[in-house]
């Protein structure tokens, strides 16, 4: 079983996550750019987050033959905060970034003016650079939030089937599902959404344009739930097709549109590879 995590925040992770994401299947993740938990309170921290998105965590997967790509993005949450705004012209220069497959993650945190304002601009920049743009719909209020996502969406004339919106529920996928957009679903431990409600979602809306992934990060989160949701699917009676469809090929033609994404070799891994460095440092330890 290959499995493409779509949304992970693997600089969260430890190298055990990796061990046991490759183990399970997992070959090719997407980390979006996101709130790090506390406020950041210059650009300059956003650029070194975002230079090792594009660095040094995709080194730390290539050691456990996972491929790494990023999205880059003023997230909703501090999108509010006025010492964060210049990072909006920081981004045009990492948008072009080999790793780079799309702006995200972008959206409503508290759908206030100012992230009105962020999503619209980061939009924009998404079709000015011709990339897709993942969109994390909000915790509270969602059904609102992701109208009115939809609604930004529309307005900034981006191709539907270039923007995914994310974090979906029962009541949610409804409004989505025929936007022409693509449907993406966090599949948690103990909240929201689970390998069995997700597979009833499948059930009731089919396998097309639809996303699976854990948005593990620093939280309560499991990085195995992708590999748990396709043994759902097929305890359930999906095929192994249909598990690859939602699993690997979905996500490949979704983030595949931004051109960027090298898959080739991917099935081959090695786990116990010679000592390789980035920047001078291996993973065994800073420095070492
Ligand atoms: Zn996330």
């Amino acid at each position: 079983m290959r499995i493409f995590d779509p949304h992970i925040h693997m600089t969260s992770r430890t190298t055990d996550d990796y061990e046991r994401m490759a183990a399970a299947g997992v070959r090719a993740v997407v980390e979006p750019a996101f709130w790090l938990g506390q406020p950041r309170t210059s650009p300059a921290s956003f650029s070194d987050y975002f230079d090792s998105l594009v660095g040094w965590e995709p080194f730390r997967a290539g050691q456990f033959g996972v491929r790494h790509y990023a999205t880059i993005a003023l997230n909703p949450k501090e999108a509010n905060d006025p010492r964060c705004r210049p990072v909006l012209d920081l981004l045009p220069n990492y948008l072009e970034k080999d790793g780079v497959v799309a702006v995200g993650e972008i959206g409503y945190d508290s759908m206030t003016p100012q992230e009105d304002e962020a999503f619209a601009a980061q939009l924009a920049l998404a079709v000015a650079h011709d990339l897709p743009a993942l969109v994390h719909t909000p915790h509270r209020d969602k059904a609102r939030g992701v109208e009115r996502s939809l609604a930004v969406v529309r307005e900034s004339g981006i191709e539907p089937g270039r923007v995914v919106l994310d974090h979906l529920n029962e009541v949610t996928v409804k409004l989505v599902r025929d936007t022409g957009c693509w449907l993406a679903f966090s599949i948690y431990p103990d909240t929201k959404m689970s390998p069995p409600r997700m597979v009833e979602i499948l059930r009731e809306h089919g396998t097309e344009r639809m996303l699976v992934n854990s948005a593990a990060d620093w939280g309560r989160s499991d990085p195995l739930l992708t590999r748990a949701t396709a043994e759902a699917m097929l305890a359930a009676g999906f095929t192994a097709d249909d598990v690859d469809q939602v699993l690997w090929r979905n996500p490949v033609e979704f983030y595949g549109q931004s051109k960027r994404l090298d898959l080739t070799d991917v099935e081959v891994t090695d786990l116990d590879p010679p000592p390789a460095t980035f920047a001078g440092n291996s993973i065994l330890r800073g420095g070492s």
